[in-house]
């Protein structure tokens, strides 16, 4: 095979595996932006879905096994503000706005899930 061939072969397969980075990055950062949706679920089953792409200010209550959870979205993150569990871990989670991340009220079987296009383990 002679060389010049050999490099230009070379040239075509970098720059392909950079239009390919360069593509991967963008649709990631696109994708962790957009599309999230938070799933609240009472003993498996969803009682709430909610589109955290439209960051919205909104409360939800949610009947748990010994009490109503007030539930908050703000800014494309959801919390639980009040539960009347007795560790309050639920509570003490915060704004949560990643998936792989789920708030879960063990007292209450209660458990919030956010889905959708994300990819944990990527970093921006
Ligand atoms: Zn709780």
């Amino acid at each position: 095979m002679d060389k010049k061939k050999l490099r230009n072969d070379l040239i075509l397969i970098i720059s392909l595996f950079l239009v390919m980075a360069v593509t991967l990055t963008i649709t990631l950062s696109f994708k962790v932006r957009t599309n999230l949706v938070a799933r609240i679920f009472y003993e498996n089953n969803i009682v709430e879905t909610i589109d955290l792409s439209k960051n919205e200010d909104k409360d939800y209550f949610v009947d748990g096994k010994h009490g109503k959870l007030h539930i908050h979205t703000h800014e494309g993150a959801i919390a639980v503000l009040e539960s009347n569990c007795p560790h309050q871990d639920c509570v003490h989670m915060g704004y949560v706005s990643e998936s792989g991340k789920p708030i879960i009220c063990a007292y209450n079987a209660v458990s919030i899930v956010i889905d959708g296009n994300n990819i944990n383990d990527v970093e921006i």
